[in-house]
């Protein structure tokens, strides 16, 4: 069983052959809400979907920053439906204004709460601020996992010391530092995800069953067979959902 941790299987870029995209591979899909409006339509499609995985969160960068609390009772009254939180996090690559981030920071704080009461794992966005995050996380008892992690082996080091996860999508072949961050983390906290339709292996529409590309490019850095990373990443998820698939 195949395992996309982190897509956008929702986005009006599927809607004239989702049905197909997600039949086309034996896949567990995990679809992130980036916003309130975004979280109904998360909710839609797992009802639709039996393999889809709804993750209800609000992503840094669609923040209504000028309505923050609104927009976070909003979000939150749908937690109780997610198994997973995300997409959350920190951006401070787009996001450079110092009371914005502050926001993001107070949100990111509300959502983890809810994650610990709750036992659900989250899944995060985070570009610029792996500092702030990190020390914001070490105050939760939450199971983690970065995704489209871009930063150093060092800093990937540090987020496996504290538990955490990292999943790696189909630009890992295309790109060198990740590839780096594979080779030096341990096997039993990598996931596999597309952030479809994003961050493909070419520029092109990215979808879920390209996690077969992440798997081959795992496969050849670490020299273990496909299926057997099929199946430890599997059972990762498993680990980080706390669920039996
Ligand atoms: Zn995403």
């Amino acid at each position: 069983m195949l395992i996309d941790v982190h897509s956008h299987i929702d986005s009006e870029e599927f809607n004239s052959d989702r049905d197909s995209i997600l039949k086309k591979c034996n896949i567990i899909v995990v679809d992130a809400g980036i916003n309130y409006e975004n979280n109904l339509k998360v909710l839609e499609i797992v009802a639709k979907y039996s393999n889809v995985i709804p993750a209800i969160g609000l992503h840094p960068e669609n923040i209504n920053y000028d309505d923050p609390e609104g927009e976070i009772d909003r979000v939150t009254s749908l937690a109780s439906k997610a198994e997973i939180i995300s997409e959350i996090g920190l951006d401070y690559y787009w996001i450079k204004d110092e009371e914005k981030r502050k926001v993001q920071r107070e949100i990111l704080g509300i959502l983890l709460s809810i994650a610990e009461k709750e036992n659900k794992p989250v899944v995060v966005h985070v570009r610029g601020g792996l500092k702030d995050f990190l020390e914001i996380i070490a105050s939760f008892k939450v199971r983690f996992d970065i995704h489209a992690y871009e930063g150093s082996v060092k800093n990937a080091m540090k987020i496996v010391e504290m538990g955490g996860y990292i999943s790696f999508p189909p630009v890992i072949v295309r790109d060198k530092q990740r590839q780096n961050v594979a080779l030096n983390v341990p096997k039993e906290r990598v996931l596999t995800e597309t952030d479809s339709p994003f961050l493909g292996p070419t520029r092109d529409r990215n979808e879920p069953c390209n996690v077969k590309v992440t798997l081959e490019a795992l496969s050849t850095l670490w020299r273990v067979d496909t299926k057997e990373i099929e199946e430890i990443i599997f059972q990762n998820f498993r680990r980080f959902l706390n669920k039996s698939y």
